[in-house]
C-alpha cells in the first residue's frame, strides 16, 4: 500500500499531465496579442476548440480539464501559422457569413463583414422595405415559401458567400456565379454541396469581362457584385493577413481600383430586368466616383450610395 503523496512531493497537482484549458488559453492570448492579433483572447478560445475538436461553447464549459502533450504540440503550431498571418478562417477551415458556415482554405477572399451588409441591402430592397425611385415595392415579407425574386448574377463570387445567401435566404430561386479564378469557383462549388444548394446555383468561369461568361440576351433580376477594389499601389501596404492569404486577384483593382467596377458597369443596364437593381460594394473612398459613372448611363432611374455600419459611403445601388 502506497501512502498518500504530498503536494510538494510531486502529489496529484504536480503530477497533471499537462496545464488546464484555461492556463492554455492564457498563454495563448498572450501570445497572439504580443503579435499584434486583434481580440486575442477570444482568437484563443477559438484556437483551442479546433485543436480540440470543440465548439467554443464547449471548450469553455469544462476549462479545468488539462491538454495533454500532443495536442500543447498541435496548438503551438496553430499559433506559429496564426501568428505568421495566416487568418484565423483557414486554419479552421470554415467561415461564418450571415446564416451560413462556408468552406475557406484560401481559394477565395475570406468574406467579411460588411460584405454582409451589402446582402442585407439586396435583402431589404427585395422585401419592400426599401423605397424605389418614390415608389414601394410590392412588400412580400414570407419569403419561406415563394422567393420574390428569380435569378442573381453575382460578379466576382470568390467564396460564394453572396449568392448562397440571396438563395437561403429565398431571395432568389436561383443564382448564376462567375469569376475569373477556378480556384474560388472549387471552394464555392464545395461549399454550396455540402449546404445542399447546388441545384440552384451556377458556376461560369470568365475571362478579362464578367460579361463573356453571359449571354447576350441573359437577365437578371438583380445583379451583385463585391469586385476587387483595391489600387494596385495600395496593396503591399495591407495587413499581411489579406496581402498575403487573400488571392490577389481577388484586391487588386487596377491603377485607380475600379477597373472591375468600370467593367461591371459598362454591361450592369443590359443585363438587368426592368424593375431590378444592381448593388456593389465598393472601397470606402470611391462611392461617389462610382455614382457618377454609373449616373452617366441613362437606363438607371435612381443611383445612390449608402453607407456600411462604420458610416462609410461604400455601396452603391443603381435601380432599372
Ligand atoms: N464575392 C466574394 C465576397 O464578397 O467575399 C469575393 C469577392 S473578392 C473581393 C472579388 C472576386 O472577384 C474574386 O473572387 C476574384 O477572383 C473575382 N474577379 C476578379 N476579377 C474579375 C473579373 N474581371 N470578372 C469576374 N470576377 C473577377
Ligand atoms: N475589403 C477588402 C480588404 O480588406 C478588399 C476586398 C475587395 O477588394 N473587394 O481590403
Amino acid at each position: 500500500m502506497s501512502r498518500p503523496i504530498a503536494p510538494d512531493e510531486g502529489g496529484p497537482t504536480r503530477r497533471l499531465p499537462g496545464p488546464s484549458r484555461r492556463e492554455v488559453i492564457e498563454g495563448l492570448a498572450v501570445e497572439l496579442e504580443a503579435g499584434g492579433v486583434h481580440g486575442a483572447r477570444y482568437e484563443a478560445e477559438r484556437v483551442l476548440a479546433h485543436v480540440l475538436g470543440l465548439s467554443r461553447t464547449d471548450l469553455l464549459l469544462h476549462t479545468n480539464l488539462v491538454v495533454g502533450p500532443e495536442e500543447a504540440g498541435r496548438i503551438a503550431m496553430v499559433s506559429r501559422r496564426r501568428l505568421s498571418g495566416v487568418p484565423l478562417q483557414h486554419i479552421e477551415g470554415t467561415v461564418a457569413f450571415r446564416d451560413l458556415v462556408l468552406v475557406c482554405d484560401g481559394r477565395a477572399l475570406v468574406p467579411r463583414p460588411e460584405t454582409e451588409q451589402l446582402v442585407q441591402a439586396v435583402v431589404d430592397w427585395a422585401d419592400g422595405t426599401e423605397a424605389s425611385g418614390g415608389v414601394r415595392r410590392v412588400v412580400r415579407k414570407d419569403r419561406t415559401t415563394q422567393p420574390p425574386l428569380e435569378v442573381a448574377l453575382d460578379i466576382g463570387t470568390g467564396s460564394g458567400a453572396i449568392a448562397l445567401s440571396l438563395i437561403q435566404e429565398g431571395v432568389v430561386s436561383r443564382a448564376v456565379a462567375v469569376d475569373v479564378s477556378s480556384p474560388a469557383l472549387e471552394q464555392a462549388a464545395q461549399s454550396a454541396a455540402g449546404l445542399g444548394l447546388e441545384e440552384q446555383i451556377e458556376f461560369r468561369k470568365t475571362g478579362g469581362s464578367p460579361w463573356e461568361a453571359v449571354g447576350l440576351e441573359e437577365t437578371f433580376d438583380l445583379i451583385v457584385s463585391n469586385p476587387p477594389y483595391v489600387a494596385d499601389a495600395l496593396i503591399p501596404g495591407l495587413p499581411a493577413e489579406v496581402r498575403d492569404h487573400d488571392p490577389r486577384e481577388a484586391l487588386a483593382g487596377g491603377v485607380d481600383g475600379l477597373d472591375v467596377v468600370r467593367r461591371i458597369a459598362s454591361g450592369a443596364s443590359s443585363h438587368v430586368r426592368a424593375g431590378g437593381g444592381l448593388f456593389l460594394e465598393v472601397g470606402a473612398d470611391q462611392g461617389e466616383k462610382v455614382r457618377r459613372l454609373l449616373e452617366k448611363d441613362s437606363c438607371w432611374k435612381t443611383v445612390r450610395v449608402t453607407a456600411d455600419l462604420a458610416g462609410r459611403e461604400r455601396f452603391v445601388v443603381a435601380l432599372a
